[in-house]
């Protein structure tokens, strides 16, 4: 099954922060694997721009190695990285100063698409978008792309909106949650919405809850003091895990364009109940023989940033009212898994007996690793011996079904940069939903910090604090285990 490759328009691309470590690590080695699929035109360009010192040739040299370095392997052909690095350009800019940007607008072609993307701190966003329309760079169809965190809290959010807003129009700006660039999420939306078979189930009267899983076997390490001013709820939860959850449980969109999409998703963040603080267990990882706490990782011993957070919560519509759904994610958890489960009521009646136990279906969306989804229905034990009652998964993982091509899903940066390019803003966060999101995360990051909590302990590379499984444990329930 080969997949198709539609080649997009002539652009010039700008990276603000081109040297950095996100640039180096996912932006360009992703731009140079959509270069290898046959997706970049020839005359397409890739300007880097950073405060660093460095003329082009040496730009093009950062650009190989981060190549060699962080591209999968079989795509690093020496002649195919020679001809990409040719689309490269530099310009040493500084984004608070006057330095640089005559040279870029020099660079700037007409009749092309022109994109920016700020892989800089936050803080430089409203310098940077000042500066592009000051200096004459930008126009009312030039796109701009903007990274993680967007604010950390609904005022600073607030504020960023409103800086870039000064100069771009909110159909230019493109807010990036890479989340939404896997392959999977998008075929949760197609699985939804492609389907007669799951939508009519998928609501309070089939649904007994939804689990949200979100594990990482790394500690905060090295960004243990930018880490701790975050923690687990700004981090993770406000964006990757409340959009997922979105997708989840919105309403099916009239198309599937940006506004109506993200229309649905605002309603969904909208709708969801004030949390309290018995529906949220925060928990910081412990230290092990050889490794350090998250409290000496973050350097400070009386730390209170959570390293893990589980929370319940409702949706208050006619679809969602009673399910819950429960939400969780940490550092130094027993496996790197991240899944959706959708976990079905039990059968209304059982006509096999007490003995055949309890099959509820579940349909698991696997993020990572091995991007996939499984639907565990039961059927009868194979063999004599009377009705027995197993559970089997319907697998489809897309490794399998794709074949060949199955190296060939692209990373979300990928996708979500030749988004950019075709001006398809569907996966992309919109002002509005960026700041509902913090105004229901806000209250609870108050609460817990009026209440000077204390994050409970959890064992480095199990499933997180106790009080967490106690949380669904005491409604009757438990979380799936968290396994690659
Ligand atoms: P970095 O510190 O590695 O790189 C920063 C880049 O910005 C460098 O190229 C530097 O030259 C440039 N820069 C700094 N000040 C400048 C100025 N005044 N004018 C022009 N250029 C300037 O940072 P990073 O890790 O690449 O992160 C960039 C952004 O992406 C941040 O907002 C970060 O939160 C976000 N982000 C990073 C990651 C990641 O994995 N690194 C993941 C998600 C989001």
């Amino acid at each position: 099954m080969a997949s198709r490759v539609i080649p997009v328009d002539d652009f010039d691309l700008v990276i603000f922060g081109g040297t950095g470590d996100l640039a180096r690590r996912k932006i360009l080695p992703g731009l140079y694997r959509r270069f290898c699929a046959g997706q970049m035109p020839e005359t397409a360009r890739i300007i880097g721009a950073a405060r660093s010192e460095h003329d082009t040739e040496e730009f093009r040299q950062i650009v190989r190695a981060a190549i060699i370095e962080f591209s999968a392997t079989h795509t690093c052909d020496e002649g195919q990285i020679g001809a990409f690095l040719k689309q490269l350009e530099y310009v040493q800019v500084d984004a608070r100063g006057d330095q640089g940007w005559t040279d870029l607008k020099a660079l700037m072609r007409d009749g092309v698409i022109k994109s920016y993307y700020f892989s800089v701190a936050p803080s430089l966003f409203g310098d940077l978008a000042e500066r592009l329309m000051s200096f004459g760079i930008a126009d009312r169809e030039a796109r701009i792309v903007v990274e993680k965190p967007f604010g950390r809290d609904l005022g600073s959010a607030r504020k960023l909106n409103g800086d870039l807003a000064k100069h771009f129009d909110e159909t230019q700006i493109y807010r990036i949650d890479h989340y939404l660039g896997k392959e999977t999420v998008q075929n949760l939306m197609a699985v939804r919405f492609g389907n007669i078979l799951f939508e009519p189930l998928w609501n309070s009267q089939y649904v007994d809850h939804i689990q949200i899983t979100v594990a990482e076997t790394v500690g905060v390490g090295g960004r243990g003091e930018y880490y701790d001013k975050s923690g687990a709820m700004r981090d993770m939860v406000q964006n990757h895990l409340m959009q997922l959850l979105c997708l989840i449980a919105m309403e099916p969109p009239s198309r599937f364009d940006p506004d109506a999409v993200r229309d649905e998703k605002l309603k969904v963040i909208r709708a969801l109940e004030p949390v309290e603080h018995h529906d949220i267990v925060r928990g910081q990882y412990d230290s092990t023989e050889d490794e350090p706490s998250y409290r000496e990782d973050s350097g400070d011993p009386r730390s209170h940033t959570e390293s893990f957070i589980a929370l319940r919560c409702k949706i208050s519509n006619w679809r969602w009212a009673g399910t819950p759904f429960y939400l969780r994610t940490g550092k130094k958890l027993k496996a790197r898994a991240s899944e959706i489960a959708v976990m079905f009521k039990d059968a209304p009646h059982s006509i096999f007996g007490e003995e055949a136990g309890r099959h509820a279906n579940v349909l698991s969306i696997r993020l990572q690793p091995n991007e996939g989804m499984t639907l565990k229905v039961t059927i009868k034990e194979p063999g004599p011996g009377g009705m027995r009652l197993i559970d089997v998964p319907l697998d489809m993982s897309f490794a399998e079904a794709l074949g060949e091509d199955a190296e060939e899903i692209t990373d979300a940066y990928e996708r979500l940069i030749m988004d950019v390019i075709r001006g398809n803003q569907t996966l992309f966060m919109r002002g509005d939903e960026v700041e509902a999101a913090w105004a229901w995360t806000d209250p609870l990051i108050e609460s817990w910090e009026k209440r000077g909590d204390v994050p409970q302990l959890y064992d480095a590379y199990s499933s997180g604090p106790e009080d967490a499984a106690m949380m669904l444990h005491q409604e009757g329930r438990r979380w799936r285990e968290i396994k690659e």
